[in-house]
Formats: C-alpha cells, sequence, structure tokens
C-alpha cells in the first residue's frame, strides 16, 4: 500500500469515506493483508492528512460515520456523494456504513411494507402515491352500497397493489366525502 497509491485515490474521488479507501484497497491486496490492518493503516493516513489540512471532515456523526473531502471539495461534492433512502428516496447523512433508510420513520415504513410483503401483497410506492380517481371508482364498484367485506378487499388489494386496510380507510373516506349518495355514473 503506497502513499502515492492513496493519494491518487483520494484525490480521484474528491469525498470519501475511510470505508470506501478499505474497499478499494482491500480488493487489491486480498490475500495479502488483512482488511482489518488496510482499514487501520488508511484511518492512520486519513487522520494524518487532516492535521496537515489536506483532506478535512465534510460530515461527522460521532465515531459511527465520518464523510471526508479533499481541500477542494465543497458542499455540492458532498450532497452528490450522500446515499438515497431507498423509502422516501431523498438524500441524507447517514449514521452508519451502508445505511440506506434515512430515519425512523423510514425505517418504520420498511418494516410495515416488508410484513405485506410476507402476507403476499405486492405492496409497492403506491402507498405514498394519492389515490387516483380511477382508483376510488373501482373502490366504490367492489363495495356498492359501502358495505365492506375483507374478502372483496383483498382481492381489491392485490389488484390495487395496495394493503386491505388502506381499501377500507379509503371506502371509509369516500362514504363521508359522497355522504351516502354515490352514483356510479356520477363519479366516473
Ligand atoms: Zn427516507
Amino acid at each position: 500500500m503506497r502513499v502515492k497509491d492513496l493519494i491518487a485515490s483520494i484525490l480521484d474521488r474528491r469525498v470519501f469515506t475511510i470505508e470506501d479507501l478499505t474497499n478499494e484497497f482491500y480488493e487489491k491486496w486480498k490475500g495479502i493483508l488483512p482488511r482489518s490492518m488496510i482499514k487501520r493503516r488508511i484511518t492512520e493516513f486519513v487522520a494524518l492528512q487532516v492535521r496537515a489540512g489536506l483532506v478535512k471532515k465534510l460530515y461527522t456523526n460521532g465515531h459511527n460515520y465520518t464523510i471526508f473531502g479533499t481541500k477542494e471539495a465543497t458542499e455540492e461534492d458532498l450532497k452528490a456523494y450522500l446515499p438515497v433512502c431507498k423509502i422516501c428516496g431523498k438524500k441524507f447523512y447517514p449514521i452508519q456504513h451502508g445505511q440506506e433508510i434515512c430515519s425512523k420513520e423510514c425505517k418504520r415504513e420498511y418494516v410495515r411494507r416488508f410484513k405485506r410483503a410476507k402476507k403476499g401483497y405486492e405492496v409497492d410506492d403506491r402507498h405514498f402515491r394519492p389515490w387516483s380517481r380511477e382508483e376510488e371508482r373501482l373502490v366504490l364498484e367492489t363495495f356498492p352500497d359501502f358495505k365492506y367485506s375483507y374478502e372483496k378487499a383483498e382481492e381489491l388489494a392485490k389488484k390495487l397493489k395496495r394493503h386491505p386496510g388502506a381499501i377500507k380507510k379509503r371506502l371509509y373516506i369516500l362514504k363521508k366525502e359522497l355522504g351516502g349518495c354515490y352514483a356510479n355514473e356520477n363519479f366516473a
């Protein structure tokens, strides 16, 4: 592991974590140096560069996670580097390496989706999207006179890729909105 190669990699990346460099050099030195040793050397090297002012900490969360940048790296470079939450799709500042979900709220949603997936409802991003007119029409069509039944909801849930509970809730909302005076042809 040569200093020259480390510096080249850092300059190339502009923004990086210890983990990024460790992974890169571990690939190159696999079977020769253990990962833990590579990581320690890189950590020491980066700490030296920070002290020398060639590298700066762009984001840090205690000892869990630090994102470094070269002296020239800007806020924009950092933002471009940040991971994207796989639930809400927004960029976020991670607190751990490999973190894929931004917040407690998104984590809860992830668990909810996972549970649904196990039950066989293919719930997708629609959950976050508002109900379309067409979907609401289908709900009303499936439950004439607003009479809910789980069997019908389950069937419709698979079609709409929504949870039966969500359909029940929407039916209730529609009933309130339409005041029970719903006529199919008026709604279409
Ligand atoms: Zn999120």
